[in-house]
């Protein structure tokens, strides 16, 4: 067992989110809905990691994410990797993947851009956000409609009580 897994207990069953991004942990248990959670969470903030400077880790119990959620952690943190756990042994591994369009997850902040069209009264269904991911390293999308560029700082998310958010980076 490498040193940095000792730090955190291990869970029976349930998933691990490793090697988030320092400083986004908390952000990514907002935004997934993690964090209502009633189930047992082990958070670890700058966990000391041998390939990367810092991470944060999550740890929940009787928790399987959904694509959402991956997709959400994959923009926050595109190093993240997830593990399923079941009677204390990984069952599954898998890196987080961005894709290659982003759909429903993110505002267009262009005022003038589609997606922010006000409806019409009886109008139809709002236009879903749409971006096409430019480069995961450092993280630029490109809004389908509009153009318009965002890199990883200046994006805001849509949250799930519609609310939007807006992720600040957290790494000093
Ligand atoms: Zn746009």
């Amino acid at each position: 067992m490498s040193e940095d897994k000792l730090k955190i207990e291990k869970i029976r069953k349930g998933t691990v989110i490793d090697h988030i991004n320092a400083g986004y942990a908390l952000t990514i248990l907002d935004l997934t809905g993690i964090a209502e959670s009633p189930n047992l969470m082990t958070i670890g903030i700058n966990v000391l990691s041998k390939k990367i400077p810092k991470k944060d880790i999550i740890k929940i119990e009787n928790v399987f994410l959904n694509e959402i959620q991956m997709q959400q952690i994959s923009i926050l943190s595109p190093n993240a990797t997830i593990s399923l756990i079941e009677d204390y042994k990984v069952i599954e591994k898998k890196k987080v993947k961005i894709p290659e369009i982003i759909k429903k997850l993110i505002v267009c902040q262009n005022i003038t851009c589609i997606t922010n069209a006000e409806l019409p009264s009886g109008g139809k269904e709002p236009i879903d956000t749409e971006f096409t991911v430019l480069t995961e390293k450092p993280l630029k999308i490109q809004c389908v409609y509009c153009d318009r560029i965002y890199k990883l700082d200046e994006i805001t998310f849509i949250s799930k009580g519609r609310k939007e958010k807006k992720i600040k980076q957290q790494i000093l």
